[in-house]
């Protein structure tokens, strides 16, 4: 369970990004809804640990995100906003050197742990291709590959569906949806329909205030 309390952030030029933001967000499949400016960057890169917070508390289990980044770190696969720009590397060669940066030095477990996720993704018959060349589709299912890397138990992905067609889309969607129940996936989108179907509860951010939180039958309920 990810636990966050009062959080706010006012960047240095004043512009105020989160307003007082509080949200118990279980496992499983969370959206997080709202329009361009809302402030969902912000607060998943704050969840993430790449910027502090003006103000509020994060916690994941036991872990104080804030007190404490490179525990969650440990624990966190993030598919950031832009995940664009890439080495002429093979995706198996760029599997590979990520699952060594974290921590995954035995070579027979790191080739199992590679050739499973590429199966997953659907990229094993691309592995050796340059990722350079993907496209968009393609780029998203590696994104996620890599961020699933080391089993993290709080994945994060903003914006993921920006650019796909509808059917990469979907693909993309799914693969989430299969990532399972036993981790919390915070999904950051502007489109009602990526967080409609899919996720049992979501929260709507505009104005970096929360307006409403519940399953999407209470949302449509509220409004
Ligand atoms: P979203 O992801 O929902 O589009 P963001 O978190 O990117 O929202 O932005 C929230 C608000 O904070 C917007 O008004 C945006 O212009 C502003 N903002 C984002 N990053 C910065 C920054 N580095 N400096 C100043 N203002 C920023
Ligand atoms: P090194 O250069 O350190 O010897 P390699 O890059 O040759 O390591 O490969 C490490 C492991 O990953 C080997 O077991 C190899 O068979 C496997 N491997 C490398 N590239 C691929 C690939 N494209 N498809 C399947 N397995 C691969």
């Amino acid at each position: 369970m990810l636990e966050i309390a009062n959080l706010s952030h006012t960047y240095p030029n004043g512009t105020v990004a989160l307003d007082d933001v509080t949200l118990s967000i279980p496992r499983g499949m969370y959206g997080l809804l709202g329009p361009n400016g809302a402030g969902k960057s912000t607060l998943m890169r704050t969840i993430a640990t790449l910027q502090e917070p003006t103000a509020g508390t994060i916690t994941f289990g036991a872990i104080d995100v804030i007190a404490e980044p490179e525990k969650l770190r440990r624990t966190l696969g993030y598919l950031p906003q832009d995940f664009g720009v890439y080495p002429r590397v093979s995706a198996y060669s760029m599997l590979d050197q990520v699952a060594v940066l974290k921590g995954i030095t035995g070579k027979s477990e790191r080739k199992s742990v590679v050739e499973t996720l590429l199966n997953q993704v659907n990229l094993w018959a691309v592995r050796d291709k340059n990722i350079a060349g993907f496209s968009g589709g393609m780029r998203q299912r590696f994104g996620i590959a890599q961020a699933l890397i080391g089993n993290p138990e709080l994945i994060i992905v903003d914006e993921p569906t920006a650019g796909l067609d509808p059917e990469e889309r979907n693909r993309f969607l799914n693969l989430l949806v299969a990532i399972g129940d036993n981790v919390v996936v915070i999904l950051s989108t502007h489109i009602v329909d990526d967080v409609a179907d899919l996720c049992p509860r979501m929260a709507v951010l505009a104005n970096g205030r929360v307006q409403i939180e519940g399953s999407p039958g209470e949302l449509i309920a509220s409004t």
